[in-house]
Protein backbone atom coordinates (compact mmCIF):
# COMPACT_ATOMS: atom_id res chain seq x y z
CA UNK A 1 0.00 0.00 0.00
CA UNK A 2 1.40 3.38 -0.64
CA UNK A 3 1.72 6.02 1.71
CA UNK A 4 2.83 9.19 1.02
CA UNK A 5 4.15 10.12 4.37
CA UNK A 6 4.67 7.28 6.86
CA UNK A 7 1.05 6.52 8.56
CA UNK A 8 -0.95 8.10 6.87
CA UNK A 9 -3.40 4.92 6.03
CA UNK A 10 -3.98 4.46 9.74
CA UNK A 11 -4.88 8.47 10.00
CA UNK A 12 -8.69 9.64 10.03
CA UNK A 13 -10.35 10.85 6.73
CA UNK A 14 -9.78 14.23 5.22
CA UNK A 15 -10.58 17.36 7.16
CA UNK A 16 -14.13 18.66 6.03
CA UNK A 17 -14.50 21.75 4.57
CA UNK A 18 -15.86 24.83 6.52
CA UNK A 19 -16.42 28.65 4.76
CA UNK A 20 -13.37 30.32 6.56
CA UNK A 21 -16.25 33.21 7.00
CA UNK A 22 -12.99 35.96 7.42
CA UNK A 23 -15.79 38.80 8.32
CA UNK A 24 -15.69 36.89 11.79
CA UNK A 25 -11.76 37.06 12.12
CA UNK A 26 -10.26 40.00 14.02
CA UNK A 27 -8.25 41.63 11.55
CA UNK A 28 -11.46 41.80 9.60
CA UNK A 29 -13.23 44.12 12.11
CA UNK A 30 -10.32 45.63 12.64
CA UNK A 31 -10.11 46.98 8.85
CA UNK A 32 -13.74 47.25 8.91
CA UNK A 33 -13.98 49.71 11.66
CA UNK A 34 -10.84 51.88 10.86
CA UNK A 35 -10.04 52.02 7.48
CA UNK A 36 -11.30 55.35 7.16
CA UNK A 37 -9.20 56.65 10.24
CA UNK A 38 -6.30 55.20 8.64
CA UNK A 39 -6.45 57.01 5.14
CA UNK A 40 -7.77 59.85 6.75
CA UNK A 41 -4.93 59.87 9.07
CA UNK A 42 -2.40 59.77 6.18
CA UNK A 43 -3.97 62.45 4.26
CA UNK A 44 -3.79 64.25 7.26
CA UNK A 45 -0.24 63.74 7.63
CA UNK A 46 1.09 64.42 4.15
CA UNK A 47 1.86 67.46 3.00
CA UNK A 48 0.40 67.46 -0.42
CA UNK A 49 -2.86 65.45 1.57
CA UNK A 50 -2.84 62.74 -1.10
CA UNK A 51 -2.26 60.20 1.94
CA UNK A 52 -0.82 56.61 1.09
CA UNK A 53 -0.17 55.94 -2.55
CA UNK A 54 -3.55 54.22 -4.16
CA UNK A 55 -2.02 50.75 -4.05
CA UNK A 56 -2.61 50.94 -0.12
CA UNK A 57 -6.12 51.71 0.14
CA UNK A 58 -7.00 49.14 -3.00
CA UNK A 59 -5.18 46.49 -0.91
CA UNK A 60 -7.11 47.17 2.21
CA UNK A 61 -10.66 47.31 0.27
CA UNK A 62 -10.01 44.40 -1.80
CA UNK A 63 -9.24 42.28 1.40
CA UNK A 64 -12.52 43.84 3.01
CA UNK A 65 -14.73 41.83 -0.13
CA UNK A 66 -12.76 38.53 -0.24
CA UNK A 67 -14.49 35.54 0.68
CA UNK A 68 -17.72 37.32 1.65
CA UNK A 69 -20.93 35.45 -0.24
CA UNK A 70 -22.38 39.03 -0.55
CA UNK A 71 -20.06 40.38 -3.51
CA UNK A 72 -20.75 36.88 -5.19
CA UNK A 73 -20.31 33.01 -5.45
CA UNK A 74 -19.82 30.31 -7.23
CA UNK A 75 -22.89 27.24 -6.74
CA UNK A 76 -21.45 23.77 -6.65
CA UNK A 77 -23.86 21.10 -6.18
CA UNK A 78 -23.42 17.05 -6.02
CA UNK A 79 -24.16 14.97 -9.35
CA UNK A 80 -25.40 12.41 -7.03
CA UNK A 81 -27.87 13.67 -4.23
CA UNK A 82 -28.44 16.96 -5.32
CA UNK A 83 -26.44 18.90 -1.74
CA UNK A 84 -25.33 22.59 -2.72
CA UNK A 85 -22.44 24.53 -1.71
CA UNK A 86 -21.58 28.40 -2.24
CA UNK A 87 -17.86 29.28 -2.88
CA UNK A 88 -17.17 33.07 -2.41
CA UNK A 89 -14.44 34.85 -4.66
CA UNK A 90 -11.12 35.70 -3.57
CA UNK A 91 -9.20 38.68 -3.76
CA UNK A 92 -5.62 37.39 -4.61
CA UNK A 93 -4.53 40.54 -2.75
CA UNK A 94 -1.31 40.78 -0.70
CA UNK A 95 -2.96 41.28 2.64
CA UNK A 96 -5.35 38.86 2.89
CA UNK A 97 -3.88 36.04 4.91
CA UNK A 98 -5.92 33.70 3.29
CA UNK A 99 -4.93 34.58 -0.58
CA UNK A 100 -1.57 35.14 0.73
CA UNK A 101 -1.24 31.48 1.97
CA UNK A 102 -2.86 30.12 -1.39
CA UNK A 103 -0.63 32.20 -3.25
CA UNK A 104 2.31 30.65 -1.26
CA UNK A 105 1.04 27.21 -1.20
CA UNK A 106 1.39 27.28 -5.19
CA UNK A 107 4.54 28.81 -5.44
CA UNK A 108 6.20 25.96 -3.34
CA UNK A 109 4.36 23.60 -5.10
CA UNK A 110 6.02 24.62 -8.49
CA UNK A 111 9.44 25.19 -7.19
CA UNK A 112 9.01 21.58 -5.37
CA UNK A 113 7.47 20.03 -9.01
CA UNK A 114 9.21 21.88 -11.49
CA UNK A 115 12.26 23.84 -10.38
CA UNK A 116 14.30 22.42 -7.28
CA UNK A 117 16.29 18.92 -8.81
CA UNK A 118 17.11 16.64 -6.43
CA UNK A 119 19.74 17.66 -4.17
CA UNK A 120 21.11 18.78 -0.48
CA UNK A 121 18.94 22.20 0.43
CA UNK A 122 20.31 24.78 2.69
CA UNK A 123 18.95 27.91 4.35
CA UNK A 124 20.73 31.39 4.40
CA UNK A 125 19.48 34.39 6.50
CA UNK A 126 21.17 37.46 6.26
CA UNK A 127 19.58 40.51 8.20
CA UNK A 128 20.19 44.20 8.62
CA UNK A 129 21.29 46.81 10.81
CA UNK A 130 17.80 48.41 11.49
CA UNK A 131 19.17 52.08 10.04
CA UNK A 132 19.55 50.24 6.66
CA UNK A 133 15.92 48.72 6.44
CA UNK A 134 14.22 51.97 5.72
CA UNK A 135 15.70 51.92 2.51
CA UNK A 136 15.83 48.53 1.82
CA UNK A 137 12.16 48.61 2.51
CA UNK A 138 11.57 51.50 -0.27
CA UNK A 139 14.41 51.50 -2.87
CA UNK A 140 13.89 48.55 -5.13
CA UNK A 141 17.15 49.32 -7.18
CA UNK A 142 19.20 49.29 -4.01
CA UNK A 143 17.70 46.43 -2.56
CA UNK A 144 18.34 44.17 -5.78
CA UNK A 145 21.85 46.01 -5.60
CA UNK A 146 22.60 44.37 -1.66
CA UNK A 147 20.95 41.40 -2.79
CA UNK A 148 22.84 40.30 -5.61
CA UNK A 149 26.44 41.38 -3.61
CA UNK A 150 24.69 39.05 -1.10
CA UNK A 151 24.92 35.57 -3.52
CA UNK A 152 27.54 36.81 -5.25
CA UNK A 153 29.66 36.61 -2.57
CA UNK A 154 28.48 33.13 -1.37
CA UNK A 155 28.14 31.81 -4.69
CA UNK A 156 31.91 32.82 -5.36
CA UNK A 157 32.93 30.88 -2.02
CA UNK A 158 30.99 27.81 -3.20
CA UNK A 159 32.43 27.70 -6.72
CA UNK A 160 36.35 28.24 -4.82
CA UNK A 161 35.24 24.91 -2.46
CA UNK A 162 34.26 23.43 -5.40
CA UNK A 163 37.65 24.20 -7.36
CA UNK A 164 40.15 23.25 -3.67
CA UNK A 165 38.21 19.70 -4.48
CA UNK A 166 39.00 19.01 -7.90
CA UNK A 167 36.01 20.28 -9.24
CA UNK A 168 35.80 22.83 -12.31
CA UNK A 169 33.47 25.09 -13.71
CA UNK A 170 30.51 24.13 -10.70
CA UNK A 171 27.66 25.95 -11.56
CA UNK A 172 25.05 27.76 -8.24
CA UNK A 173 21.32 28.41 -8.15
CA UNK A 174 19.55 29.66 -5.80
CA UNK A 175 15.76 30.90 -5.06
CA UNK A 176 15.46 34.24 -2.92
CA UNK A 177 12.38 35.24 -0.45
CA UNK A 178 12.50 38.53 -0.01
CA UNK A 179 10.90 38.86 3.58
CA UNK A 180 10.00 43.01 4.23
CA UNK A 181 8.67 41.74 8.07
CA UNK A 182 9.52 41.09 11.37
CA UNK A 183 8.16 39.23 14.17
CA UNK A 184 6.21 41.88 16.23
CA UNK A 185 4.88 42.91 12.90
CA UNK A 186 7.68 45.82 12.18
CA UNK A 187 9.40 46.29 8.88
CA UNK A 188 12.64 44.12 8.78
CA UNK A 189 13.54 43.75 5.19
CA UNK A 190 15.96 40.28 4.47
CA UNK A 191 16.16 37.42 2.81
CA UNK A 192 15.64 33.96 3.08
CA UNK A 193 17.90 31.80 -0.07
CA UNK A 194 17.58 28.44 -0.76
CA UNK A 195 20.77 26.88 -2.29
CA UNK A 196 21.69 23.68 -3.33
CA UNK A 197 24.77 22.66 -1.27
CA UNK A 198 26.91 21.63 -3.50
CA UNK A 199 27.51 22.76 -7.37
CA UNK A 200 26.48 21.62 -11.02
CA UNK A 201 29.16 20.74 -13.02
CA UNK A 202 29.47 19.75 -16.84
CA UNK A 203 30.26 16.23 -17.67
CA UNK A 204 33.52 16.15 -19.78
CA UNK A 205 32.79 13.46 -21.93
CA UNK A 206 28.98 15.01 -23.20
CA UNK A 207 29.39 18.99 -23.47
CA UNK A 208 26.22 20.60 -23.60
CA UNK A 209 24.55 17.73 -22.12
CA UNK A 210 22.35 17.35 -18.78
CA UNK A 211 24.32 18.46 -15.50
CA UNK A 212 25.68 16.37 -12.79
CA UNK A 213 24.93 18.02 -9.04
CA UNK A 214 28.08 17.29 -6.87
CA UNK A 215 27.55 17.95 -2.86
CA UNK A 216 29.88 19.95 -1.29
CA UNK A 217 30.83 19.42 2.81
CA UNK A 218 29.18 21.51 5.41
CA UNK A 219 30.14 25.16 6.03
CA UNK A 220 32.28 25.37 9.61
CA UNK A 221 31.45 28.15 11.75
CA UNK A 222 35.12 29.54 10.67
CA UNK A 223 33.70 29.93 7.32
CA UNK A 224 30.29 31.35 8.38
CA UNK A 225 32.13 34.00 10.67
CA UNK A 226 34.29 34.97 8.00
CA UNK A 227 31.44 35.15 4.99
CA UNK A 228 29.40 37.24 7.15
CA UNK A 229 32.18 39.93 7.61
CA UNK A 230 32.45 39.99 3.82
CA UNK A 231 29.22 40.35 3.30
CA UNK A 232 29.20 43.41 6.38
CA UNK A 233 32.14 44.85 4.76
CA UNK A 234 30.80 44.84 0.76
CA UNK A 235 27.05 45.45 1.69
CA UNK A 236 28.19 48.23 4.34
CA UNK A 237 30.38 49.89 1.42
CA UNK A 238 27.23 50.17 -0.96
CA UNK A 239 25.28 51.46 1.98
CA UNK A 240 27.41 53.97 2.89
CA UNK A 241 27.64 54.57 -0.59
CA UNK A 242 23.80 55.17 -1.26
CA UNK A 243 23.43 57.61 2.13
CA UNK A 244 25.96 59.57 0.68
CA UNK A 245 23.58 59.95 -2.56
CA UNK A 246 21.03 60.28 -0.41
CA UNK A 247 22.14 63.77 1.55
CA UNK A 248 22.12 65.43 -1.92
CA UNK A 249 19.11 64.42 -3.00
CA UNK A 250 16.88 63.23 0.21
CA UNK A 251 13.95 60.94 -1.41
CA UNK A 252 11.48 62.18 1.07
CA UNK A 253 11.60 65.53 -1.16
CA UNK A 254 8.72 63.77 -3.04
CA UNK A 255 5.50 64.40 -1.11
CA UNK A 256 3.60 62.02 -2.22
CA UNK A 257 6.53 59.80 -0.46
CA UNK A 258 5.61 61.36 2.56
CA UNK A 259 2.87 59.16 4.36
CA UNK A 260 4.93 55.99 3.39
CA UNK A 261 8.45 57.26 4.74
CA UNK A 262 6.19 58.01 8.12
CA UNK A 263 4.64 54.45 7.83
CA UNK A 264 7.78 52.78 7.60
CA UNK A 265 9.83 55.08 9.83
CA UNK A 266 7.68 54.43 12.85
CA UNK A 267 7.53 50.58 12.10
CA UNK A 268 11.09 49.91 11.37
CA UNK A 269 12.37 51.06 14.64
CA UNK A 270 12.51 47.72 17.13
CA UNK A 271 11.03 47.81 20.54
CA UNK A 272 12.88 48.05 23.55
CA UNK A 273 15.06 51.05 24.39
CA UNK A 274 18.02 51.97 22.12
CA UNK A 275 19.89 54.60 22.23
CA UNK A 276 21.09 56.08 18.60
CA UNK A 277 24.54 55.03 17.71
CA UNK A 278 26.78 55.33 15.01
CA UNK A 279 26.18 53.59 11.69
CA UNK A 280 27.39 49.93 12.58
CA UNK A 281 29.53 50.09 9.75
CA UNK A 282 31.03 53.74 10.25
CA UNK A 283 33.18 51.32 12.81
CA UNK A 284 36.39 49.84 12.11
CA UNK A 285 36.23 46.14 10.54
CA UNK A 286 38.20 44.15 12.44
CA UNK A 287 41.43 43.45 10.65
CA UNK A 288 41.92 39.84 10.17
CA UNK A 289 39.20 38.16 7.86
CA UNK A 290 38.87 34.84 10.32
CA UNK A 291 35.79 36.43 11.95
CA UNK A 292 37.49 37.64 14.97
CA UNK A 293 35.14 40.96 16.32
CA UNK A 294 31.91 38.26 15.32
CA UNK A 295 29.92 36.60 17.91
CA UNK A 296 28.33 33.45 16.83
CA UNK A 297 25.79 32.47 19.50
CA UNK A 298 24.43 29.47 17.48
CA UNK A 299 26.25 27.13 15.53
CA UNK A 300 26.79 28.54 11.84
CA UNK A 301 25.27 31.88 12.76
CA UNK A 302 27.23 35.01 13.02
CA UNK A 303 26.61 38.55 13.72
CA UNK A 304 28.71 41.16 12.76
CA UNK A 305 27.84 45.25 12.89
CA UNK A 306 24.31 44.99 12.83
CA UNK A 307 24.20 41.83 10.14
CA UNK A 308 23.59 38.66 11.12
CA UNK A 309 24.10 35.44 8.44
CA UNK A 310 22.62 32.28 9.00
CA UNK A 311 23.26 29.14 7.23
CA UNK A 312 22.82 25.79 9.98
CA UNK A 313 18.93 25.06 8.57
CA UNK A 314 19.16 22.14 5.32
CA UNK A 315 16.79 19.42 4.18
CA UNK A 316 18.34 16.22 2.81
CA UNK A 317 18.03 15.52 -0.59
CA UNK A 318 15.45 12.75 -0.28
CA UNK A 319 12.89 15.12 1.95
CA UNK A 320 11.13 16.82 -0.47
CA UNK A 321 8.52 17.08 1.52
CA UNK A 322 10.54 19.27 3.97
CA UNK A 323 12.06 21.01 1.20
CA UNK A 324 8.28 22.24 0.62
CA UNK A 325 7.96 22.91 4.30
CA UNK A 326 11.05 25.21 4.10
CA UNK A 327 9.80 27.29 0.65
CA UNK A 328 6.27 27.79 2.61
CA UNK A 329 8.50 28.85 5.73
CA UNK A 330 10.05 31.86 3.55
CA UNK A 331 6.67 32.80 1.43
CA UNK A 332 4.93 32.94 4.43
CA UNK A 333 2.31 36.47 5.19
CA UNK A 334 3.76 38.99 7.43
CA UNK A 335 1.27 37.98 10.09
CA UNK A 336 -0.31 35.42 11.35
CA UNK A 337 -4.49 35.69 12.22
CA UNK A 338 -4.30 32.83 14.47
CA UNK A 339 -2.20 34.82 17.12
CA UNK A 340 -4.62 38.37 16.54
CA UNK A 341 -7.03 39.48 18.93
CA UNK A 342 -9.30 41.98 19.71
CA UNK A 343 -9.35 43.40 23.32
CA UNK A 344 -12.73 44.45 24.61
CA UNK A 345 -11.58 48.32 24.33
CA UNK A 346 -10.71 47.91 21.00
CA UNK A 347 -6.70 47.35 21.37
CA UNK A 348 -5.44 44.93 18.87
CA UNK A 349 -3.61 42.32 20.58
CA UNK A 350 -0.67 40.38 18.87
CA UNK A 351 1.02 37.15 20.37
CA UNK A 352 4.61 36.98 18.98
CA UNK A 353 6.20 33.69 18.11
CA UNK A 354 8.52 34.33 20.77
CA UNK A 355 9.40 36.15 23.24
CA UNK A 356 11.07 39.45 22.06
CA UNK A 357 15.20 39.56 23.19
CA UNK A 358 15.17 43.15 23.75
CA UNK A 359 12.27 43.80 25.81
CA UNK A 360 13.03 41.12 28.79
CA UNK A 361 11.36 38.19 27.18
CA UNK A 362 7.56 40.16 26.43
CA UNK A 363 5.31 37.47 24.57
CA UNK A 364 2.64 40.52 22.71
CA UNK A 365 2.23 43.67 21.58
CA UNK A 366 -1.16 45.73 21.96
CA UNK A 367 -1.82 48.27 19.51
CA UNK A 368 -4.14 51.03 18.83
CA UNK A 369 -6.26 49.55 16.24
CA UNK A 370 -4.96 52.40 13.46
CA UNK A 371 -1.47 51.76 14.82
CA UNK A 372 -2.38 48.30 13.52
CA UNK A 373 -3.08 49.31 10.24
CA UNK A 374 -0.43 51.52 9.60
CA UNK A 375 1.85 48.76 10.48
CA UNK A 376 0.47 46.54 7.94
CA UNK A 377 0.69 49.45 5.67
CA UNK A 378 4.54 49.64 5.83
CA UNK A 379 4.92 45.62 5.32
CA UNK A 380 2.33 46.13 2.07
CA UNK A 381 4.70 44.96 -0.99
CA UNK A 382 4.80 47.57 -4.04
CA UNK A 383 2.72 46.66 -6.86
CA UNK A 384 4.58 44.35 -9.40
CA UNK A 385 7.05 43.81 -6.65
CA UNK A 386 8.01 40.15 -6.36
CA UNK A 387 8.94 38.49 -3.75
CA UNK A 388 10.30 35.23 -5.14
CA UNK A 389 14.07 36.02 -6.93
CA UNK A 390 15.65 33.42 -9.40
CA UNK A 391 19.50 33.33 -9.81
CA UNK A 392 22.66 31.47 -10.57
CA UNK A 393 21.53 28.57 -12.92
CA UNK A 394 17.56 28.66 -11.76
CA UNK A 395 17.78 32.20 -13.30
CA UNK A 396 14.78 32.35 -16.36
CA UNK A 397 18.00 33.86 -18.47
CA UNK A 398 20.50 30.66 -17.85
CA UNK A 399 21.58 28.86 -20.30
CA UNK A 400 21.72 25.71 -17.67
CA UNK A 401 18.04 25.68 -16.68
CA UNK A 402 17.01 23.94 -19.33
CA UNK A 403 20.44 21.73 -18.48
CA UNK A 404 19.16 20.95 -14.58
CA UNK A 405 18.53 17.27 -13.98
CA UNK A 406 14.98 17.10 -13.58
CA UNK A 407 12.84 17.50 -10.03
CA UNK A 408 12.07 13.85 -8.81
CA UNK A 409 8.28 12.92 -9.51
CA UNK A 410 6.49 13.28 -6.36
CA UNK A 411 5.50 9.94 -5.19
CA UNK A 412 2.07 9.25 -5.13
CA UNK A 413 2.15 12.51 -7.08
CA UNK A 414 -0.31 10.98 -10.04
CA UNK A 415 -2.68 9.63 -7.90
CA UNK A 416 -3.20 12.82 -5.98
CA UNK A 417 -2.90 14.82 -9.49
CA UNK A 418 -5.66 12.65 -11.04
CA UNK A 419 -8.28 13.01 -7.93
CA UNK A 420 -7.83 16.81 -7.70
CA UNK A 421 -7.91 16.63 -11.86
CA UNK A 422 -11.05 15.09 -11.48
CA UNK A 423 -12.22 17.35 -8.53
CA UNK A 424 -11.77 20.64 -10.84
CA UNK A 425 -13.89 21.69 -12.81
CA UNK A 426 -11.68 24.27 -14.80
CA UNK A 427 -10.76 22.20 -18.56
CA UNK A 428 -8.34 19.34 -17.62
CA UNK A 429 -4.64 21.53 -18.45
CA UNK A 430 -5.41 23.99 -15.91
CA UNK A 431 -4.84 21.20 -12.94
CA UNK A 432 -2.62 19.12 -14.31
CA UNK A 433 0.28 18.70 -12.15
CA UNK A 434 3.53 18.81 -13.44
CA UNK A 435 5.01 15.55 -14.50
CA UNK A 436 8.83 15.04 -14.98
CA UNK A 437 9.93 12.23 -17.45
CA UNK A 438 9.97 9.15 -15.69
CA UNK A 439 12.77 8.52 -13.39
CA UNK A 440 13.66 4.56 -14.43
CA UNK A 441 13.63 6.14 -17.79
CA UNK A 442 16.51 8.72 -17.39
CA UNK A 443 18.50 5.76 -15.37
CA UNK A 444 18.20 3.87 -18.23
CA UNK A 445 19.50 6.12 -20.61
CA UNK A 446 23.27 5.96 -21.14
CA UNK A 447 25.60 8.68 -22.64
CA UNK A 448 25.35 10.55 -24.93
CA UNK A 449 22.06 11.79 -23.11
CA UNK A 450 20.01 14.25 -25.31
CA UNK A 451 19.04 17.29 -23.19
CA UNK A 452 16.25 16.84 -20.97
CA UNK A 453 12.55 17.90 -22.19
CA UNK A 454 11.71 20.84 -21.34
CA UNK A 455 9.86 20.64 -18.17
CA UNK A 456 5.62 21.02 -19.23
CA UNK A 457 4.29 24.41 -19.11
CA UNK A 458 3.66 25.79 -15.62
CA UNK A 459 -0.36 26.55 -14.88
CA UNK A 460 -1.86 27.78 -11.50
CA UNK A 461 -3.25 24.96 -9.27
CA UNK A 462 -6.76 24.70 -8.75
CA UNK A 463 -8.29 25.91 -5.45
CA UNK A 464 -9.17 22.25 -4.12
CA UNK A 465 -6.01 20.85 -5.32
CA UNK A 466 -4.34 23.62 -2.75
CA UNK A 467 -6.45 22.93 -0.26
CA UNK A 468 -5.96 18.72 -0.55
CA UNK A 469 -2.24 19.58 -0.90
CA UNK A 470 -1.77 21.69 2.25
CA UNK A 471 -4.37 20.83 4.27
CA UNK A 472 -5.76 17.60 3.61
CA UNK A 473 -9.08 18.83 2.81
CA UNK A 474 -11.24 17.92 -0.05
CA UNK A 475 -13.52 21.21 -0.39
CA UNK A 476 -15.16 19.12 -3.54
CA UNK A 477 -16.71 16.12 -1.81
CA UNK A 478 -20.20 15.79 -1.36
CA UNK A 479 -20.37 16.13 3.07
CA UNK A 480 -24.30 14.20 2.86
CA UNK A 481 -23.66 11.11 0.31
CA UNK A 482 -19.73 11.15 0.66
CA UNK A 483 -20.08 10.46 -3.01
CA UNK A 484 -16.56 9.66 -4.83
CA UNK A 485 -17.66 12.17 -8.11
CA UNK A 486 -16.94 15.69 -6.87
CA UNK A 487 -19.08 18.25 -6.46
CA UNK A 488 -19.62 20.61 -9.82
CA UNK A 489 -19.74 23.78 -10.43
CA UNK A 490 -23.10 25.10 -11.82
CA UNK A 491 -22.82 28.72 -12.03
CA UNK A 492 -20.93 31.72 -10.78
CA UNK A 493 -22.93 34.20 -9.67
CA UNK A 494 -22.42 38.27 -9.64
CA UNK A 495 -25.30 39.97 -10.10
CA UNK A 496 -25.97 41.75 -6.77
CA UNK A 497 -29.62 41.23 -7.18
CA UNK A 498 -29.82 37.70 -7.50
CA UNK A 499 -27.01 36.90 -5.26
CA UNK A 500 -28.95 38.82 -2.72
CA UNK A 501 -32.24 36.74 -3.83
CA UNK A 502 -30.26 33.23 -2.84
CA UNK A 503 -28.52 34.75 0.16
CA UNK A 504 -32.19 36.08 1.49
CA UNK A 505 -33.70 32.67 0.27
CA UNK A 506 -30.81 30.93 2.41
CA UNK A 507 -30.87 32.99 5.42
CA UNK A 508 -27.18 33.93 5.19
CA UNK A 509 -26.64 37.75 5.73
CA UNK A 510 -26.94 39.26 1.88
CA UNK A 511 -25.47 42.35 2.41
CA UNK A 512 -21.54 43.21 3.32
CA UNK A 513 -20.91 44.43 6.84
CA UNK A 514 -20.53 48.13 6.83
CA UNK A 515 -16.72 49.99 6.66
CA UNK A 516 -16.86 52.25 9.57
CA UNK A 517 -16.67 56.16 8.66
CA UNK A 518 -14.19 58.23 9.73
CA UNK A 519 -13.93 58.68 13.25
CA UNK A 520 -11.24 61.96 14.05
CA UNK A 521 -8.53 60.81 16.16
CA UNK A 522 -8.69 61.93 19.28
CA UNK A 523 -4.77 63.59 19.39
CA UNK A 524 -4.47 64.60 22.90
CA UNK A 525 -4.54 61.03 24.32
CA UNK A 526 -2.77 59.45 21.47
CA UNK A 527 0.21 61.74 21.41
CA UNK A 528 0.02 63.08 25.22
CA UNK A 529 0.98 66.80 24.42
CA UNK A 530 -3.16 67.83 23.22
CA UNK A 531 -1.90 70.05 19.98
CA UNK A 532 -1.53 68.52 16.84
CA UNK A 533 1.90 68.15 15.85
CA UNK A 534 3.33 69.02 12.53
CA UNK A 535 3.31 66.10 9.76
CA UNK A 536 6.74 64.68 10.40
CA UNK A 537 6.88 64.90 13.64
CA UNK A 538 3.77 63.75 14.76
CA UNK A 539 3.89 61.71 18.23
CA UNK A 540 7.53 61.61 17.70
CA UNK A 541 7.53 61.71 21.37
CA UNK A 542 5.80 58.83 21.42
CA UNK A 543 8.19 56.94 20.35
CA UNK A 544 11.18 58.80 19.99
CA UNK A 545 11.18 59.38 24.47
CA UNK A 546 8.99 57.47 25.73
CA UNK A 547 10.43 53.65 26.09
CA UNK A 548 8.92 49.77 24.62
CA UNK A 549 6.06 49.77 27.20
CA UNK A 550 3.84 52.85 24.98
CA UNK A 551 5.74 53.41 21.70
CA UNK A 552 4.93 50.32 20.42
CA UNK A 553 2.30 48.91 23.04
CA UNK A 554 4.58 46.27 23.90
CA UNK A 555 2.30 44.28 26.70
CA UNK A 556 4.34 45.08 29.91
CA UNK A 557 4.81 47.69 32.42
CA UNK A 558 6.31 51.04 30.85
CA UNK A 559 9.44 51.82 31.91
CA UNK A 560 11.85 54.67 31.14
CA UNK A 561 15.52 53.81 29.29
CA UNK A 562 18.28 52.20 31.09
ZN1 LIG B 1 -23.99 14.08 -2.45
ZN1 LIG C 1 -8.33 37.33 -0.30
Amino acid sequence: MFERTPGEATRPLPSRWRRREPERTALHAVVRGHLADLLDDARRRSDSGTGYPAFVGHEFHRYLDCGVLAHGFARLRCPDCGFERLVAFSCKGRLCPSCWARRAADTAADLVDRVLPEARYRQWVLTFPWEMRYLLATDRAFQGAVLRTFLRTVAAWMRLRARRLGLRGGQVGTVTFVQRFGGILNLNPHFHTLMPDGVFIEDADTPGGPLAFETLPSPTDVDIAALGLRLATRIGDLARQRFRQTQDDPPWQDPDELPLRLTVAEAVRPPGPKPPRALPWEAAPPPDDQGAGTTAAKALCTRVQGFSLHAARTVAADDRMGLERLCLYGLRAPFSLDRLSLDPDGQVRYRLHRPWPTTEGRTEIVLEPVAFLRRLAALLPAPYQNLVRYHGVFANRSRFRNRLPPPPVRSGETEVASAANMNTNSAPAAATAPSAPDAAAQATVTAPAPPPPEPPRRTRLGWAQLLRRVLDIDALQCPRCLSHRPLVVLAFLTDPAVVRRILEHLKLPATPLPVAPVRRIDWESECGTGQQPAAWDRCDANWGTHSAGDDVGIHAPARGPP
